[in-house]
């Protein structure tokens, strides 16, 4: 039986697996790639893909060396950053130990590092050498949501690929083959903007529409400074809840954006309250409000406070919605 693998079909098809698959085709398999993308659900899909490409010359998905990679059963295919947590010199010292090594099965070696971005520059200036000077058969394939945070001299010894954003109707099919409801499948894709792991999100929350209110309405209840004290404890800033409330203050300010354009909006229900929030937040404090979320991120991954992230964010919106009039 084959093993069944995301969003494979839409998968194949992009420019970055067939960009990869081409070379490996014509012989040409780089010993090191990097692939640009935030989509983490996409990217699991795209190394799978590529590691059953890289025994099988279909990679087929149903012979004994693609089911072993499905399985992650293959000794000699590895999956390294994974998590959130720092990859540290130590790990990255075992990696390079390890891909000076003869295969475990005489072939191919691959390593895939999934959030290279956990990856200190300490860590990368270990993995420079083994990248300036290859070992034959050895491969890394690396991803991150930003090259930012990639050494220019780690960069230098890549092949750069990027894995752009998937149509609408690609998520949807997607989201559909793997199981999701139509109508959570078409919502999900709707306000995915091109990323399969921001659809499976919102396609997966119950309770999507009262999510979204309570984030338009705070964006319309915020009027200034002295309302931040009434929102603070609201359980939309929780330590559990903060990170998908600036998700949908996200895709209330994008709406926020479209409106602006005269485009159609995502949040079709939340017409009215977009409208509000519009007549509130200019189109650069749109997209100055975006900035801020993606600061408050930040600060939720260095382990910020939640209460604070909240303070901070809902005085920083007041000030780009003055500062932008
Ligand atoms: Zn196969």
């Amino acid at each position: 039986m084959k093993e069944s693998l995301r969003y494979e079909k839409e998968i194949r098809e992009s420019s970055a697996f067939r960009t990869i698959e081409s070379d490996i085709r014509r012989g040409e398999f780089s010993h090191a790639y990097f692939i640009l993308s935030e989509d983490k659900d996409a990217v699991d899909t795209l190394f799978a893909l590529i590691a059953m490409r890289a025994y099988c010359d279909s990679a087929c998905g149903a012979c004994k060396e693609c089911r072993k990679i499905l399985l992650r059963s293959k000794p000699d295919v590895k999956y390294l950053a994974e998590g959130s947590d720092n990859f540290s010199v130590k790990e990255m010292t075992e990696v390079t130990e390890d891909a000076g090594l003869t295969a475990f099965e005489g072939g191919r070696k691959l390593y895939f590092f999934k959030n290279f971005e956990c990856v200190s520059e300490q860590s990368q200036n270990k993995l420079l050498k083994t990248l300036e000077e290859p070992f034959d058969g050895v491969h890394f394939i690396l991803s991150a949501v930003s090259s930012a945070t990639v050494l220019q001299t780690v960069l230098s010894r890549v092949k750069q690929v990027v894995l752009s954003a998937f149509s609408e109707e690609s998520i949807k099919e997607g989201l559909i083959a793997s199981g999701v409801e139509k109508e959570k499948a078409e919502r999900g894709a709707r306000l995915s903007s091109g990323s399969f792991t921001k659809a499976r999100a919102f396609a997966a929350d119950e309770d999507f529409a009262r999510h979204a209110s309570e984030a338009a309405d705070l964006l319309v209840g915020l009027k200034g400074s002295a309302d931040v004290h009434n929102y603070l404890k609201n359980p939309i800033f929780s330590k559990e809840r903060i990170l998908s409330s600036l998700s949908m203050i996200e895709l209330v300010m994008s709406d926020v954006i479209r409106y602006h354009a005269s485009l159609p909006i995502a949040l079709r229900e939340k017409e009215e309250e977009i409208g509000k929030i519009a007549e509130m937040y200019s189109l650069s404090a749109a997209g100055e409000a975006l900035n801020v979320t993606l600061k408050c991120r930040e600060r939720l991954k260095a382990n910020c406070i939640a209460q604070n992230v909240a303070d901070y964010l809902m005085l920083k919106l007041v000030e780009v919605k003055y500062k932008c009039r």
